[in-house]
């Protein structure tokens, strides 16, 4: 039936600093009616960072807990701490009807791509490996060591790209922004996202008569 329907699944995903997390928050500002699901996360807080804003910060035994009890949608190791997507928050909105927002790395990706194949997957590239360092070494953020192991994986992550309904290169912030927006909003305006392809001509029909 043309109205109610099940929310959508965003997965955006990518090679680490390439600028996932800037472009979500940019994203978010811009695209009404999308939840972003906060992760759970092993790792230290940083400064400006707020416990149940940007993260659930939890010590490792509750994480681990949490696998254990199948709290998770996802969860992954990410250069030696856990990340997670708890499970309910998730569920709960797409099936009130409610689009949901993931912002997580490739492995994370990788299995919900396996579990919910209905999502749409979303890959932000770097211009190129030369950028992808500078961006690095930029944000300050890691040291030259943690660095080199992030660009180690490059080539590996790059490959997964195959696997991925849309590719956006995050060469200019705003243009990237606008590609992301598009995407949800053509997305929210697929046929198939309304009614069953099977079911087309039933539900015209009945929008005809309801119009009469
Ligand atoms: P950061 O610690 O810099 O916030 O994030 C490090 C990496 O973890 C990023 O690539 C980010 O996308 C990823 N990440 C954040 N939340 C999750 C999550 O819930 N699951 C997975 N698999 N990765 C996540």
């Amino acid at each position: 039936m043309l109205g109610g329907r099940k929310g959508i699944l965003f997965v955006i995903s990518g090679p680490s600093g390439v600028g996932k997390g800037t472009l979500k928050d940019r994203l978010l500002a811009r695209q009404e009616g999308i939840e972003y699901s906060i992760s759970a996360t092993t790792r230290p807080m940083r400064d400006g960072e707020i416990n149940g804003v940007h993260y659930f910060f939890l010590a490792k035994p509750e994480f681990e807990r949490m696998i254990a009890s199948g709290d998770f949608l996802e969860w992954a190791v990410v250069y030696d701490n856990y990340y997670g997507t708890p499970r309910r928050f998730v569920l709960d909105n797409l099936n009130q009807g409610k689009d949901v927002l993931l912002e997580i790395d490739i492995q994370g990706a990788r299995q919900i791509r396996e579990r919910y194949p209905e999502g749409v997957f979303i890959f932000i590239a770097p211009p190129s490996l030369t950028e992808l360092a500078k961006r690095l070494e930029l944000r300050g953020k890691d040291s030259p060591e943690v660095i080199r192991q992030r660009l180690s994986h490059y080539d590996e992550e790059m490959a997964e790209i195959v696997n991925y309904d849309y590719a956006v290169i995050n060469d200019d912030l705003e243009y990237t922004t606008l590609k992301l927006s598009a995407i949800i909003t053509a997305e929210r305006c697929k046929v198939v996202r309304f009614i069953r392809r099977d079911e087309i001509g039933t539900a015209f029909d009945q929008q005809t008569d309801e119009g009469k």
